[in-house]
């Protein structure tokens, strides 16, 4: 059965696998941004999703959805540094806003948290969907959610990670126009960004979370 919605307990349940998730694909993230960058995107993700966790470790019982996200973004921006730190932080609590006054997270706030997403990497970091950036991931989770068939937090996780999956993949043959891999030129070709590699990884995770918890509704 899918289930329908995630409440605050589960979020946070939900983001502490996302997090064990991240850490533990360190190395290949790492990995993709020595390719391309200064290998340190697998490190900036694992120190930005430990302290996730500490957070979560010590957040009152009664914090809203609205509050869990706030504070992940909040944790993940005061732990790192990288253009990622400012630009995931900043996600993370735009989704946060995004959930103000909502108790479940279902299909439409789902929906809701990844255009918000978009527009707070759009405004900060200025890149356009194609300039091979974890906006390709992101523009393309944002585009798959938005067929009106699709009325579950489930399906809808499993089409945006999908979806992201393969806009991550689809950055291998871009060039890149923003953050330091834009100074390498056609070097870059045949490699896919670690951004939009990571917002992948988180997707995945959540959808894989989701898929093997119980109804909450
Ligand atoms: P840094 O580039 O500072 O070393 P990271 O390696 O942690 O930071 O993160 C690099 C990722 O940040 C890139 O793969 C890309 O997805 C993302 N990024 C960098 N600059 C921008 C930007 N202006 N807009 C969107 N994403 C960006
Ligand atoms: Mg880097």
């Amino acid at each position: 059965m899918n289930k329908l919605g995630m409440n605050a307990r589960e979020l946070r349940l939900c983001l502490e696998f996302v997090a064990e998730t991240v850490i533990g694909e360190e190395s290949r993230l790492t990995s993709l941004d020595s390719a391309i960058g200064d290998g340190d995107h697998g490190i900036t993700m694992r120190i930005g999703f430990e302290a996730i966790k500490r957070k979560f470790a010590s957040l009152d019982e009664k914090a809203d959805l609205e509050r869990v996200f706030d504070h992940a973004g909040k944790s993940f921006m005061g732990a790192t540094g990288g253009a990622i730190g400012v630009l995931l932080g900043s996600m993370l609590t735009a989704s946060g806003k995004a959930l103000s006054g909502s108790a479940e997270m279902g299909a439409a706030e789902f929906k809701r948290v990844l255009e918000a997403m978009e527009l707070s990497l759009i405004k900060l970091g200025k890149a356009k969907p194609g300039d091979k950036t974890i906006l390709d991931a992101v523009h393309a989770a944002c585009e798959a959610v938005t067929d009106p068939a699709i009325q579950d937090l489930q399906t809808m996780l499993i089409r945006a990670a999908t979806a992201a999956a393969e806009g991550a993949q689809k950055t291998s043959g871009m060039l890149c126009a923003k953050g330091r891999a834009s100074r390498l030129g056609e070097r870059v070709l045949g490699h896919p960004d670690p951004g939009a590699v990571s917002f992948s990884i988180i997707l995945e995770a959540m959808a894989k979370w989701l898929a093997s918890h119980a109804v909450t509704q």
